[in-house]
């Protein structure tokens, strides 16, 4: 949305096109209950108009997903949106063509369009999976993925609910559910970390001030690692003795948001034995939540450390487990064969649902770009040039696909992700001026300037204990067929460096790219 707004301030002619039927992106689709911001609300918003932030009140510290779909629809109408945005259109094929420097884009309904310039902004986790189990279409019930909810709330009173996937929208949606169903059942492949995210309401007092602080709010966000307001602990986990350290932590993990991610001692993340003192931690605090220890036991992932997937933020979900009507299967002692009419068999036994829920995530960042037919000159398929990883320079431009630009592209660095889009809108519309200005009509990366990007990617994720995990970050998917080798699919260097070289490239008249 603020990308067309930008287009239009610069006077070009643009057409957006959206699959859903209006807008919002993610928080027009998941729709689930208990679907929120791990993001403080406040620093989540566009800081793209004063007048906007002035006029927008958020109504609690980790916006719900209704509150934060109002939003979007107050910034579409006042920014006059919807009129270049079709809607219903989804996007199937984009062609390049080498005569005419054009690209032309195909719809599912076979509608076409021509352009100069394509810009994608397809989000990095909009391509939702559903699970590769067999007969999976044969439940008579309803059967929901968090991202393509019904509009009309679903209701779980006195129903038999089954939960597949334990990730970070499993995660929200379990403690709300489990008080609304007769019974719960949640089938868990992988436990995940998961931390407190102590939400509460913001009063009219409390918005006010807070809009007195955008700018330092903002400010803060700019000169982070992640785009986050939350920065690391200059302290070593070793440099600190153990009581000085569990104290810290109980304070990181009574605290709001990802403090306990992101505010902790700086070599958490990067030092094995550093992470296996915070895990052993988050482990305690589970055992302490869950009453049932072999429950406890069940939840605490063995296979990765704490912070080495994105941390889910949680509300009550370790607790949902204590309550009588809620069941966890441990899918590595019973494994799913099949779903069935009535529900889903597992290896011992047949689990009857009213409904079913799979909470199977997203095929992430590179998802969406794959279920587009692009192609480049001489019919080259960005799929294809892709699938060892991803090549670009910036994460603004694949390697090979002239004028095609992306906002929150593979390779960009991301984190809190509105601070990243939004300068991302302002370095690629940059570029777009700076061609205007001199009459250029096409654009494409430098080979050597690509290597030399690829490789200060590779390189910034190599020391990260994350990098060695499998997740949707590192491009892993088991529902996905062919996503079962780790992949950098981010800039996983510091934010605040990412936006300095940005804006040296814009500073340097662009010099990194080839002009015609
Ligand atoms: C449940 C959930 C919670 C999240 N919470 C946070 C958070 O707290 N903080 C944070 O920073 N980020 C969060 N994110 C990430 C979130 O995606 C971003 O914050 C933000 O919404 C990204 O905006 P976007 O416009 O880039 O992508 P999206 O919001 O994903 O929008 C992309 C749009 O492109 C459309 N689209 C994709 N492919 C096509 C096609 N082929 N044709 C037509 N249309 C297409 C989609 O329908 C979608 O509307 C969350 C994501 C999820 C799923």
């Amino acid at each position: 949305m603020y990308l067309l707004h930008r287009l239009r301030a610069l006077g070009m002619t643009v057409q957006a096109f959206e699959a859903g039927t209006d807008i919002g992106g993610t928080w027009y689709w998941n729709r689930y209950p208990g679907a929120r911001f791990d993001s403080e609300s406040w620093s989540y918003g566009y800081s793209f108009s004063q007048e906007l932030l002035q006029e927008w009140d958020w109504k609690e510290h980790f916006s719900p997903q209704p509150d934060t779909l109002e939003y979007l629809n107050l910034v579409a109408d006042k920014f006059d949106l919807r009129r270049d945005i079709q809607f219903s259109s989804t996007v199937t094929a984009a062609h390049w063509d080498d005569d005419t420097d054009t690209w032309t884009v195909t719809l599912e309904s076979g509608e076409q369009a021509r352009s100069r310039f394509l810009f994608t902004a397809v989000g990095i986790l909009s391509a939702h999976t559903l699970p590769a189990i067999p007969d999976r279409d044969s439940f008579r019930g309803p059967a929901y993925h968090p991202a393509r909810w019904p509009k009309t709330p679903v209701d779980f009173n006195g129903k038999r609910v089954g939960v597949i996937g334990t990730g970070a929208t499993a995660i929200q949606a379990i403690p709300e559910i489990a008080k609304q169903a007769e019974h719960l059942t949640v089938f868990q492949r992988r436990p995940n970390w998961a931390a407190p995210l102590h939400n509460s309401k913001i009063s009219k007092e409390e918005m006010a001030e807070i809009k007195t602080r955008y700018d330092e709010i903002y400010a803060r966000c700019r000169e982070s690692p992640s785009w986050f307001i939350h920065r690391a602990d200059p302290r070593k986990t070793s440099d600190v003795p153990p009581e000085e350290r569990e104290a810290f932590w109980e304070k990181l993990y009574a605290e709001p948001g990802f403090g306990i991610w992101m505010g902790n001692f700086r070599d958490i993340l990067v030092d094995e034995k550093a992470n296996a003192a915070v895990t052993e931690f988050i482990a305690k605090k589970i055992r302490q939540r869950v009453k049932d220890p072999k429950v406890a036991d069940k939840l605490i992932p063995k296979d990765h450390g704490f912070g080495t997937r994105r941390v889910p933020l949680e509300s009550g979900y370790f607790e949902a487990y204590n309550r009588d009507n809620v069941l966890l299967i441990d899918l590595n002692e019973t494994p799913i064969d099949r779903i069935t009419p009535a529900g889903v068999k597992t290896s011992d036994r047949e689990h009857e649902f009213d409904i079913l829920v799979y909470a199977t995530g997203f095929d992430g960042v590179t998802g969406a770009f794959d279920r587009i037919d692009i192609r480049g000159p001489g019919g080259v398929r960005l799929k294809d040039v892709w699938a060892d990883g991803p090549r670009t320079y910036l994460g603004w431009q694949p390697e090979g696909f002239p004028n095609l630009l992306m906002v929150l592209g593979p390779h960009t660095a991301r984190g809190n992700i509105p601070r990243a889009a939004e300068h991302g809108v302002e370095c690629l519309t940059g570029l777009l001026e700076f061609m205007r200005a001199r009459g250029y009509a096409r654009v494409e990366t430098r080979p050597e300037e690509v290597a030399a990007w690829t490789e200060t990617v590779v390189k910034a994720a190599a020391p990260l204990l994350s990098s060695k995990v499998d997740s949707w970050q590192t491009g892993v998917n088991r529902n996905v067929e062919g996503r079962t080798v780790r992949r950098v699919l981010g800039y996983n260097g510091n934010g605040a460096y990412y936006r300095r070289k940005c804006d040296e490239v814009a500073a340097g008249g662009f010099q990194e790219f080839l002009f015609r």
